[in-house]
């Protein structure tokens, strides 16, 4: 028999908790550390040129914006507004009937593979407005 409980050790081990952050989908976009002009996959900052474009990371929260000129092909195909202020093509996925300008989606979980569009969910919740 051995005995159990009385190792002394720090219980170290169980502690180191993976990060889960590494499943979610993350969107990255850019800003110019000259003039800090925001952009989304551009070689040269669109305001003063320069290719000093630094990645950073998108909460993947935005509002459906304005589209004109889509062909069928490109109808789950919207630009969205994200928070930090960039625009993005993203495929919505929704019913289409409550995808709309101004609708605010969140990003998908699904993962942003580079050259695809990222893919955006309805914000159910976000919609629905309490009062007091
Ligand atoms: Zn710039």
């Amino acid at each position: 028999m051995f005995p159990t409980g009385s190792t002394g050790l720090p219980n170290g081990t169980s502690a180191v908790l993976a990060d889960v952050s590494a499943d979610e989908s993350e969107l990255y976009f850019q800003r110019c550390r000259w003039c800090n002009t925001i952009a989304f996959q551009r070689l040269l900052c669109p305001t003063c040129g320069s290719t000093d474009l630094a990645p950073e990371l998108s909460t993947g929260e935005g509002v459906i914006s304005v589209r004109r000129g889509v062909s069928a092909a490109q109808s789950d195909l919207w630009p969205v507004h994200m928070a930090e202020g960039f625009v993005v093509r993203c495929r919505v996925d929704g019913p289409p009937h409550a995808v709309r300008p101004g609708v605010r989606v969140r990003l998908a979980q699904d993962p942003v593979v580079p050259g695809r569009r990222p893919v955006v969910r309805l914000c159910e919740e976000a919609t629905i407005d309490t009062w007091y």
